[in-house]
C-alpha cells in the first residue's frame, strides 16, 4: 500500500476514533445527569419521613390532652351530680370549687387539644404536599431515565457503526501501528497523525532531529514523533503558509514538473537550515 494511502486511512481512522471516544465519554457521563435529581428526591423523602415522625409525636400529645379533657369532664359531671345531695353551705362551697376547678381544667385542655388538632391538620397538609411532590419527582426521574437510556442506546449504536467503518479501514494495516495509533489518540485528545512544518512537529511543536524530518519527507515508512509519539507525515505547504514563511516559490502550475523540481530544491535548503538549527 502506498504511504499516501496509509496516511489517508490513518486520518480517516483518527476521525472515527475521536468520534468514538467522545461518544464513549458521553455514555459514561450519562448517569451523572441524574445524580442531582436523585439527590433531590432523597432529600424530599427524608423530609417526608421527618414530618411523619413529627406527626406521630404531636398525635401522642393530642391523645394525652384528649384523655385529660375526658378526666376533667368526668370530674365536673360527677361533682355536678353530687350537687343534689349536699346539705350544708360548706359542702356546697367545696363542691362548687371542685366544679369550677374541673371546668377551668376542661377549658384549658380543650384549648390545648384544639391547638394540637390544628397542628396535626397542618402537618397532614404538608405531608400531602410533600407526597405529591415526591410522586411528581419520581415520575419526572423515571421519564428522564427512559430518555437517557434511549440516548445511550442511540450513542452505542453510533459507536457500533463507527466500529464497522473502523474495521474496514483497519484491513491491510499493521496491527502494531493501529494499536499505537489508537493509544496516542486516546492520550492526546484526538490527534494521532500530524504534519511536520519547517522540521517542527505540529502536534507538540518540538524541532525534530534532521534525520527524522528527512524520513518523514521521504514518506517510505511510518515515523512516530520522538517527543509526543504521534505519527508524522509531510504535506506540501499551501499557498498561505508559503506566504507566511516567505518562500520564494513562483513555480507555475502550468508546468508541474518544474514546480516539483523547484519544491524539491526548496526542501533541500530547508532541511539544511533545520539541520543547522538542530546542531546548534
Ligand atoms: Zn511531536
Amino acid at each position: 500500500m502506498a504511504m499516501e494511502d496509509v496516511f489517508e486511512k490513518l486520518r480517516g481512522l483518527q476521525n472515527i476514533l475521536s468520534q468514538k471516544i467522545t461518544l464513549e465519554q458521553d455514555i459514561q457521563e450519562i448517569p451523572k445527569l441524574l445524580t442531582t435529581q436523585e439527590e433531590m428526591l432523597l432529600r424530599l423523602k427524608k423530609t417526608f419521613i421527618e414530618k411523619n415522625q413529627e406527626y406521630e409525636r404531636v398525635r401522642l400529645v393530642e391523645g394525652e390532652y384528649r384523655g385529660l379533657l375526658l378526666e376533667a369532664e368526668t370530674a365536673r359531671e360527677q361533682a355536678e351530680m353530687k350537687m343534689d345531695a349536699i346539705t350544708t353551705q360548706r359542702e356546697y362551697e367545696a363542691l362548687d370549687k371542685e366544679i369550677r376547678d374541673a371546668a377551668e381544667k376542661e377549658q384549658q385542655y380543650r384549648k390545648e387539644l384544639q391547638k394540637e388538632e390544628r397542628l396535626l391538620a397542618d402537618i397532614d397538609e404538608q405531608m400531602k404536599q410533600q407526597a405529591s411532590l415526591i410522586e411528581r419527582q419520581e415520575q419526572e426521574l423515571a421519564e428522564r431515565r427512559t430518555g437517557i437510556e434511549a440516548e445511550a442506546a442511540e450513542k452505542a449504536e453510533r459507536i457500533r457503526m463507527l466500529e464497522e467503518q473502523e474495521r474496514k479501514l483497519n484491513e491491510d494495516m499493521d496491527p502494531e501501528v493501529l494499536f499505537k495509533f489508537e493509544r496516542i489518540i486516546r492520550n492526546k485528545m484526538g490527534k494521532g497523525i500530524v504534519t511536520i512544518r519547517g522540521g517542527v512537529c505540529t502536534g507538540c511543536h518540538m524541532i525534530l532531529p534532521a534525520q527524522f524530518a528527512n524520513e518523514v519527507r521521504l514518506g517510505e515508512e511510518i515515523v512516530f514523533c520522538p517527543y509526543c509519539s504521534r505519527i508524522l507525515f509531510y504535506e506540501e505547504a499551501t499557498q498561505g503558509e508559503e506566504d507566511f514563511f516567505a518562500h520564494d516559490d513562483s513555480g507555475s502550475l502550468s508546468d508541474l514538473d518544474d514546480l516539483e523540481d523547484d519544491e524539491y530544491d526548496d526542501e533541500e535548503e530547508e532541511e539544511e537550515k533545520v539541520a543547522i538549527d538542530y546542531d546548534e
